[in-house]
């Protein structure tokens, strides 16, 4: 995976519109890749503050995704 598409699916697995198949790949991405890593951690924290605006609550499975991409950055 280059960085381009892990931007791209980063977005879609925010937004829970990824397919399951494509976390696992995305995820080791940023395993090893920092760049990502600190994008996403951006891209998560923007989204999470519209969210709360939104009363939205994110699924557990994302708020652990990012919990632990954070513990790690
Ligand atoms: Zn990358």
């Amino acid at each position: 995976m280059t960085c381009e598409d892990a931007h791209l699916k980063m977005h879609d697995y925010i937004s829970g519109e990824l397919a399951e198949e494509h976390h696992r790949p995305l995820m080791d991405h940023m395993d090893e890749c920092p760049n990502c890593r600190e994008f996403f951690r951006q891209t998560a924290n923007i989204q999470t503050t519209m969210r709360g605006f939104m009363q939205y609550e994110a699924p557990f499975e994302l708020q652990a995704a990012v919990s632990s991409i954070l513990a790690n950055a």
